[in-house]
């Protein structure tokens, strides 16, 4: 075979393997129910329940110690064996992409269950415990098959942000867990990934205010908190028009104060793309680095210390970076 013949096959492969339209499904995480898929470097075991608990698989990455557990009741047992090795998958390719430098963690447990209303137990040495409902029939529901390649790598990556205590404002835990998230989701069922990014730029078109990020999750008093503080003249002239605020002071009780998750839907969609204008801009691994130094720490970050890791890993400004998002 020529030299040029050889180069010309190469270009090929790799065009194939870039186009999302030829992309194909991880075999582990579209096996028939009955079935009990293995997957290259991923091991799992039965686990004994523990009192008063369901029986468990563990779910481990080989080569890194990275693992999970898969718990099911009686009718789930075969839904469980049937994507325990997709999960584990996920795990794999999760730490690679994130660079989690750690080995041994455990992340986040799935519940496969039949009980709509299973309360998962919430003792202090309990991992989180996301459960997926299973069908009469021992199947799986369109929503809970989502569940296993949408939703569970964006959640394993808010249990990587945790991992030492760090409390990101909430565009950039949300877009960071939707931006990996989904290029996981794109490895694993390319079509269930560009499914739900129709969804979220729907969202965002569908959205007729602006995201305003910076606020998202921010604290800000009920309405009615300071409407019991107002005169009657001044509490019908903000019914009438909701931009009318009269001036203070207000005092306010814990009770008085809530989360701004006003316009959450778009709000998802517009992370996103923050995320997503940093990888155009300055590559995937960076943007990993950045959010891995980000979530590094313990506590709260606040604008200011999110200011500064912009700057130094980007060279941008945060403001400029959201814009008027
Ligand atoms: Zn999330």
């Amino acid at each position: 075979m020529s030299r040029n013949r050889s180069r010309l096959l190469v270009l090929f492969a790799a065009a194939t393997l870039a186009s999302p339209a030829l992309a194909r499904q991880e075999p582990s995480c579209s096996a028939p129910l009955g079935e009990r898929p293995q997957a290259a470097g991923i091991s799992i075991v039965p686990e004994a329940p523990g009192a008063d608990d369901l029986p468990s698989l563990r779910v481990t990455v080989e080569a890194t110690g990275h693992f999970m557990r898969v718990f099911f009741d009686e009718g789930s047992e075969r839904a469980a064996w049937s994507r325990a090795a997709c999960l584990g998958r996920q795990l794999d390719l999760l730490t690679a992409a994130l660079g989690d430098p750690r080995r041994d963690a455990e992340w986040f447990s799935v519940v496969f269950t039949q009980d709509a209303d299973y309360i998962p137990p919430r003792g202090p040495d309990d991992k989180e415990r996301w459960p997926i409902l299973i069908g009469a029939d021992g199947g799986f529901p369109d929503m809970s098959r989502r569940m296993v390649v949408v939703t569970m790598p964006h959640e394993q990556v808010h249990d990587f942000q945790k991992r030492s205590g760090a409390i990101p404002p909430r565009w950039v835990s949300e877009g960071h867990a939707t931006w990996v998230g989904l290029a996981i989701t794109e490895q694993l069922d390319p079509a269930a990934a560009r499914t739900d990014r129709d969804r979220l730029s729907g969202d965002l078109a569908r959205s007729t205010v602006p995201a305003n990020l910076a606020q998202w999750g921010s604290v800000r008093p009920r309405p009615e908190a300071i409407m019991r503080q107002v005169s009657a003249e001044d509490r019908a002239r903000m019914q009438a028009d909701p931009s009318y605020m009269p001036s203070g002071p207000f005092s306010f009780t814990s009770a008085d104060l809530i989360g701004d998750e006003s316009n959450m839907l778009a709000r998802y969609a517009a992370s996103l793309e923050v995320f997503e204008e940093l990888e155009a801009r300055h590559g995937a691994r960076a943007v990993h680095d950045w959010a891995r130094e980000v979530t590094a720490g313990s506590g709260r970050i606040t604008p200011d210390i999110l200011a500064e890791s912009v700057s130094t890993h980007f060279g941008e400004r945060l403001d400029d970076l959201l814009g008027d998002r």
